[in-house]
């Protein structure tokens, strides 16, 4: 890639080129920080406003370059398989695109790579694996009973089966795993919140 690659053009491979040409503009911005700043408003505007195909490459790009700094080819093939699966499956929610199970298991798979796996199966502040997980702390990086509960989010039982089926099940079951919308919120819910945790961003329009 040219030293001196305008916005523009960064900002168009990295939404429709090539997985290659994503990876290249990745590995050139990280290289790059102040260019990475420069395009993160526009990142962020897509992972507020457009269709999942976008939005998912956008959170993507937002936790990589905002994420942590090495390269993640497992992120990215990931990311491929995921798309893959969206060309080829109807999108069940379309009016809801942010509640997909489909790219609800992808971004959850995101976190999981990038080390921000939430832990649900014992109380990720205090350990009790004997009381009832009652909401979600990114701070404690997990689910929290309800003594350790002030101030975390809400989160149903079904949502933290939920999110342990689509991080078990492939992407390509996830539209099949039979989550409720309750659930489905609640794993939006964990996704959006270890976005802002660990990556620093909101998708305030994506809440639940
Ligand atoms: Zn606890």
């Amino acid at each position: 890639m040219s030293d001196t690659p305008t916005y523009a053009s960064l900002l168009a491979r990295l939404f429709s080129g090539s997985p290659e040409d994503r990876e290249a503009v990745m590995a050139h911005l990280g290289r790059h920080p102040a260019q990475a700043h420069a395009v993160e408003p526009e990142v962020r505007d897509r992972l507020r406003d457009e269709y999942p195909r976008t939005r998912t490459i956008a959170a993507e790009a937002m936790l990589r370059l905002f994420g942590e700094p090495e390269p993640n080819t497992r992120a990215f093939s990931a990311l491929e398989r995921f798309l893959e699966l969206l060309d080829s499956a109807p999108v069940l929610t379309p009016s809801r695109p942010a509640l997909d199970p489909l790219a609800l298991s992808f971004q959850l798979k995101l976190l999981w790579l990038s080390g921000y796996l939430p832990h649900l199966t014992s109380c990720a502040e205090c350990g009790a694996d004997d009381a009832p997980l009652v909401g979600y702390s990114p701070q404690a990086g997990g689910a929290v009973c309800r003594a350790c509960g002030v101030g975390s989010l809400p989160l149903s039982p079904a949502g933290i089966g939920g999110i342990e089926t689509l991080l078990r099940e492939p992407l390509a079951s996830a539209s099949n795993a039979g989550l409720s919308e309750r659930a489905a919120r609640d794993a939006l819910r964990v996704v959006t919140a270890s976005y802002e945790y660990h990556g620093g961003f909101r998708l305030r329009t994506l809440s639940a």
